[in-house]
């Protein structure tokens, strides 16, 4: 494990993935690791739309580096967002806060069934409501699938029903909950997540229904990994949310941490030995062309970044990227769209390459040069999302493409033609990726459309 350092290239040999190079975060020093294997546990790509619940230096650059390298990136196109956010509030911010899922167990989601209703939510009646998740779907209610409720709050607030400044929030509303169980019970259950609510948005929530908005929050894609988590890249084992295993297209609670507790406690210690026991270790520095010209390429990348000294900052273009994306790729795709995005995208990516801005050197702590680093990445990434979007004609799960619903507006699956996993391999820079299907094969249950009525 390398800390306060980044990855900035994998280096292989023969085929294999023998290192990496990393640049220090503190001095800038650009480093040489070598090993017998590599294990990549460099998380997922949600903050490809800037605003995320994840940390800010989430990021998808190492994952990216190994695909550029030929380890296949898998269903890219299945990111989920979570219903539960506070909204955004302006565009100088740079993150946005998970409210728990554990909210909706007791809170009711409504807007007002007026348009354009600014009234206080405490003089909107009743019969002037609309709790449209559990009008629409009477067995679930508030507790559908994150992605049914996400993509319901959109509807809502696209249909001009939306609350708040923006329009973009739905009331998350805890009145009848107090009422019923009491305030102490409520309390006790929610404290904490109330307080939390209350310092961010300066609102009271025992008082004053919750706002929230969806965000986005997970990964399910990322680096193909087989049952022993090692990538297409002999020796490249990718752990936890930076590999596409086990979610499919969707995910449930609480399932990312068990699965990277299952990935690195228990399947990487015995897979990662039966890898090592054919490798035969040593004579790596003999190998040192490999090293060299892959330390000589980051070095090259690194300078070219420092001397274009444009005129936009790495924020101003994360941001515009993540906006483009959220609109066209977020929580509903249609091919028309998605088409038209890959253009835009690129010529962002243009931009960034010949007006941004990274002011400093890279011999020392240099927190603009390592956001750039990762935006370039980012935009290699977008282009690659919407490829994979665009290439899934049906909806699922996560993934809404508008162009094919169910009478009722749902998600409607093709399983006949989509029930497999995508994985891209790397073809060059301007070419378009190959597409590799893994058939999905289901022996104990058959597959249906999903229904909460
Ligand atoms: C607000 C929030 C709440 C969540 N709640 C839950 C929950 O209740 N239950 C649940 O199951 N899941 C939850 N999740 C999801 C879960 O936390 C994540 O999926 C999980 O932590 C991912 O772990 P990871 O180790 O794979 O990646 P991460 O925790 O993202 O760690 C990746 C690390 O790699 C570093 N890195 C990235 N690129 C590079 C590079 N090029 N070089 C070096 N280092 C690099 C990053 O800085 C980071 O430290 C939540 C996520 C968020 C954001």
């Amino acid at each position: 494990m390398f800390t306060r350092r980044e990855m900035q290239e994998l280096v292989l040999v023969d085929g294999k993935a023998k290192g990496i190079i990393t640049r220090n975060l503190i001095t800038g020093e650009i480093e040489k690791h070598f090993g017998d294997a590599v294990i990549l546990a460099t998380g997922g790509y949600g903050n490809v739309f800037f605003l995320s619940t994840n940390a800010m230096s989430s990021n998808v650059s190492a994952a990216m580096l190994a695909y550029k390298k030929g380890a296949c990136f898998a269903n890219p196109c299945f990111m989920q967002i979570h219903p539960t956010c506070i909204p955004v509030h302006g565009d100088y911010q740079s993150k946005l806060t998970l409210m728990s899922e554990s909210l909706r167990n007791d809170g009711r989601i409504w807007v007002p069934k007026k348009q354009d209703d600014k009234r206080n939510p405490d003089d909107i009646p009743e019969n002037e409501r609309n709790y449209y998740l559990e009008k629409k779907y009477p067995s679930f209610g508030n507790l559908v699938p994150r992605d049914v409720a996400s993509r319901n709050a959109k509807e809502q607030c696209d249909a001009g029903r939306g609350v708040g400044e923006t329009g973009y929030a739905v009331y998350l509303d805890f009145k009848n909950a107090i009422k019923r169980d009491g305030i102490d019970i409520i309390r006790k259950k929610y404290g904490n997540l109330f307080s939390m609510y209350e310092k961010i948005t300066d609102e009271n929530p025992y008082e004053k229904p919750m706002m929230i908005y969806p965000a986005s929050h997970y990964t399910m894609g990322g680096l193909w990994v087989d049952y022993n988590l090692m990538s297409s890249i002999d020796g490249l084992f990718v752990l936890g949310e930076a590999n596409f295993s086990d979610h499919g297209a969707n995910r449930l609670g609480a399932s990312a941490l068990m699965q990277g507790l299952a990935d690195g406690y228990f399947i990487i210690p015995a897979t990662i030995s039966g890898y090592l026991s054919n490798e035969t270790p040593g004579n790596l520095f003999e190998a040192t062309t490999e090293f060299s010209n892959s330390q000589k390429a980051v070095e090259e990348n690194i300078d070219k970044l420092l001397s274009i000294n444009g005129k936009r900052t790495c924020d101003d273009i994360h941001k515009e990227l993540g906006k483009i994306l959220w609109d066209n790729c977020g929580l509903a795709r249609n091919e028309k769209n998605l088409i038209k995005t890959k253009k835009v995208v690129k010529n962002l990516k243009d931009e960034f390459w010949t007006n941004v801005k990274v002011p400093g050197t890279s011999k020392e702590m240099n927190q603009t040069l390592e956001k750039a680093g990762r935006v370039a990445e980012f935009l290699d990434f977008a282009d690659l999302l919407l490829t994979d979007a665009e290439s899934r004609k049906e909806s699922c799960g996560s993934h809404f493409n508008e162009n094919y619903q169910t009478e009722e507006n749902e998600a409607k699956r093709d399983d006949k033609n989509f029930a497999y996993v995508a994985a891209w391999e790397y073809q060059g820079k301007e070419k378009e990726p190959l597409l590799h299907k893994e058939k999905l094969v289901f022996e104990n249950i058959e597959l249906s459309q999903r229904s909460y009525k």
